[in-house]
């Protein structure tokens, strides 16, 4: 069974659910992308029952607190596992090289030395590039720059063996030039900053962020078949799912998911 949980669904400043972040996993392997602002982190995954050692992967979108600042934890608790010899195999963690280079100087600074002698050792950095394909746990990988207003940002699409196509965007909306790497996809995870009929209250355009409108709207020109709307306000929370879902109706044919923390939706092929 392969599946995305959503570990995270808030924006940045988010303290009622977690910070947007989530993994996929298959067969006792699970990729992280990103990993929230804290050590709620390392809590979420337990709730999920997703064990440290199932994590070999870990994808940082960009150096924003509430995107890298959990993923110091993950290094921290794969360190001392591997201290404890409980951890035995390679971790890689992948980024931009400025993500990368951010990671690396924050765990320098917050954590003990014999953690971070991990690195560059069995803790493993790789750099990617716009357009620079990877194969990841049998899963084919295409890493983009999104071109991030606020700051450099990645995002990524993935290609399933079985042809089921993923798609993320990081924490600011697609922009029109790439839509080839969002196009047709299965599943397309899109940041939604607010409803659209709020966005004068929470002005997400200012933050450089979309409302579920404007994520709907790129999501059905990409002719996406299932959208999940994360990176939210926390203010609707007990309403999220019906308040978006209903918005998103006007403006996309396919299926809207608005999870909360810790749901978790199972990515397999159409019958
Ligand atoms: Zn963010």
């Amino acid at each position: 069974m392969r599946k995305v949980t959503f570990l995270g669904t808030g924006n940045a400043s988010a303290t009622k659910c977690y910070n947007s972040c989530f993994a996929i996993s298959q067969n006792d392997e699970t990729f992280l992308v990103d990993a929230g602002g804290g050590n709620q982190i390392i809590n979420n995954l337990k709730k999920a029952r997703i064990s440290l050692d199932s994590i070999h992967n870990m994808f940082i979108s960009h150096s924003h607190t509430d995107h890298i600042l959990g993923a110091v934890w993950i290094v921290r608790f794969i360190a001392m596992a591997k201290l404890k010899g409980t951890y035995g195999e390679d971790f890689y963690i992948y980024g931009s090289s400025r993500v990368l280079d951010s990671l690396r100087t924050i765990c320098k600074l917050a954590l003990p030395g014999n953690n971070t002698d991990f690195f560059d050792n069995t803790i493993v950095f790789v750099p990617v590039d716009h357009g620079q394909e990877e194969n990841i746990l049998g899963w084919s990988f295409t890493f983009f720059d999104i071109r991030g207003a606020s700051t450099e940002q990645y995002g990524f699409s993935i290609m399933f063996p079985d042809g089921i196509k993923l798609s993320f965007f990081g924490d600011e909306p697609c922009k029109d030039d790439l839509y080839s790497y969002g196009m047709n996809s299965d599943y397309m995870i899109h940041e939604a900053f607010c409803l659209y009929s709020q966005r004068n209250k929470y002005l997400p355009y200012e933050k450089h962020h979309a409302t579920v409108r404007e994520a709907c709207e790129n999501a059905e020109k990409m002719n996406v078949q299932n959208l999940f709307l994360i990176h939210t306000e926390e203010d609707n929370l007990s309403d999220r799912k019906q308040l978006y879902t209903n918005e998103a109706k006007g403006f996309f044919k396919g299926t809207v998911y608005v999870p909360d923390d810790l749901d978790e939706i199972i990515i397999e092929p159409a019958d």
